[in-house]
């Protein structure tokens, strides 16, 4: 199984610099476009859903939803020609749920997966994919954005692996805000915020390019207009409809600039402590923004400019204000004796080339007040 584990550097160069050649300044980068197929429509997913498996020619589905979202799955799939529905889906898809999926897919000779709900669900579809290279047709439930990328994720021994393949990336992706109704406004702030969170650090990971800064900003920019609309009108489709774009937009520019430093954090974090995702990202990110954002100038004025603020981090602050959003690691259960710990594995795993560089003193002042709650420094 091709597998690299995440905390290691990145072995790709900087994919976009100014360069000098033969006496002419320029812009170089190189981008890779992930080819799915994105149908995005309210209301409409048991339809799209039904039109993509006869397209792929698909006659054994092997649909995976969990428990809390069987009768969602069961109702938009009904017109599937399904071989096996199923419905074990563990947050960071422990190795064990996994095999149990692929062993199923076996015994009922899966020909395509559909996977229905948060990024749990798709994880585990991904799961499946790596192994058996089956289709996926992803049906989001959340602002996860797992279904627009090539990654996927292994947890064994509270330890996450994760790796890219091209196998895992859906070939099409179903989203259908409706099914965003039921997500409670707190979940969907967390992870929507988790979807900002992707967009922010593709302003200066590792690969970050034009192209994934273009995507990021009207990423941010459709979520801070969507989020607030979801929170004061969760029933309402025009804030589902946003956030959704938004999120879609924000997994793209990740998937293609890679991990910068708020989710290598974030991945410490979630594997050390089992921390929620989505809420880790949400209370990391206004810590993250304001440690790097001072040495990013680019990416300050583009992100400030997406949020119409003044500033990056007075708009992301004022974002945060209207949606009462996660504040303190502690609240989610991280220990203050986790602080050090995780300051040394965080250390050893700083993404080349962040604009702020990364000191034992800085990242523990970092983790310090996102642990309490404190504002950003
Ligand atoms: P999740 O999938 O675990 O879902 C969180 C909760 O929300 C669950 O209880 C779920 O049942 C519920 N839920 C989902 N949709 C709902 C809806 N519409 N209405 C009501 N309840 C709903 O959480 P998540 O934040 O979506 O995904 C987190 C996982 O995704 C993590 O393991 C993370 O590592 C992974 N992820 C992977 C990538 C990638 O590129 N591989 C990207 C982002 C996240």
């Amino acid at each position: 199984m091709p597998a690299f584990d995440d905390r290691q550097p990145e072995t790709r160069p900087p994919a976009s610099s100014v360069v000098e050649r033969q006496g002419v300044k320029g812009v170089r980068f190189d981008h890779d476009t992930l080819a799915q197929r994105v149908r995005f429509a309210s209301a409409s997913a048991a339809e799209i859903l039904a039109d993509e498996i006869k397209e792929l020619g698909a006659a054994r589905v092997m649909v995976i939803a969990a428990e809390a979202e069987r009768e969602l799955a069961h109702r938009i799939a009904a017109q599937l020609p399904v071989a096996h529905w199923h419905h074990e889906v563990a947050m960071h898809v422990p190795v064990e749920v996994a095999e149990r999926a692929r062993e199923q897919a076996a015994a009922h000779r899966a020909d395509a997966l559909v996977c229905i709900g948060g990024g749990s669900t798709t994880g585990l579809a991904k799961a499946v994919a790596l192994t058996t290279g089956l289709p996926i047709v992803a049906v989001p439930t959340t602002y996860a954005g797992s279904e627009a990328t090539n990654v996927w994720g292994l947890t064994e021994h509270a330890r996450k692996t994760t790796g890219t393949d091209p196998r895992v990336l859906p070939r099409t992706i179903v989203y259908d805000a409706t099914l965003m109704l039921t997500l409670p406004v707190d979940l969907s702030v967390a992870s929507g915020l988790n979807a900002l969170a992707h967009c922010v650090d593709s302003m200066w990971a590792p690969r970050a390019d034009p192209i994934d800064r273009a995507l990021a900003g009207e990423g941010i920019r459709a979520l801070r207009i969507g989020l607030p609309l979801v929170a004061a009108e969760p029933d309402g489709l025009d804030g589902r409809e946003h956030a959704l774009y938004g999120a879609y937009l924000s997994a793209v520019a990740f998937a293609s600039a890679g991990s910068g430093l708020h989710h290598k954090i974030c991945h410490v974090l979630g594997g050390m402590f089992d921390l929620p995702h989505a809420q880790t990202h949400a209370v990391v990110l206004p810590h993250v923004l304001a440690f790097n954002a001072p040495a990013a100038p680019d990416a300050e004025r583009r992100i400030a400019a997406a949020f119409d603020a003044e500033s990056a981090t007075g708009g992301l602050a004022r974002l945060r204000t209207r949606l009462d959003a996660p504040r303190s690691l502690r609240d989610y259960g991280m220990p203050e004796s986790g602080i050090g710990p995780a300051a040394e594995a965080i250390l050893a795993a700083v993404p080349p080339g962040n604009p702020t560089p990364v000191t034992a003193d800085n990242i523990t002042g970092l983790l310090h007040a996102a642990w309490e709650g404190a504002e950003p420094r």
